[in-house]
């Protein structure tokens, strides 16, 4: 499905999450465990690794928004 990721990718993801205290977006849910650094463009459409193309999802959110079940605007945020 998706090509691998390069380190800068993912230390941006572990950034974002520490910027934003783990904290999701969407449902505010404060877990670390539970947090994912999202791509608002994703790496598979050339999405870059500038921290704006970053954000903090919690587990459940993420795992709805990339299954389309999440109705939101994540770019409003
Ligand atoms: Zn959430
Ligand atoms: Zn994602």
């Amino acid at each position: 499905m998706s090509k691998k990721r390069p380190y800068s990718h993912v230390k941006k993801q572990r950034e974002i999450k520490e910027l934003q205290n783990n904290i999701c977006i969407v449902c505010l849910n404060t877990e670390k465990k539970e947090a994912r650094g999202h791509h608002l463009i994703p790496y598979s459409e050339d999405g870059s690794n500038n921290i704006l193309n970053f954000t903090t999802l919690c587990n459940s959110c993420h795992i709805k928004y990339h299954a389309g079940k999440l109705n939101i605007d994540i770019y409003r945020f």
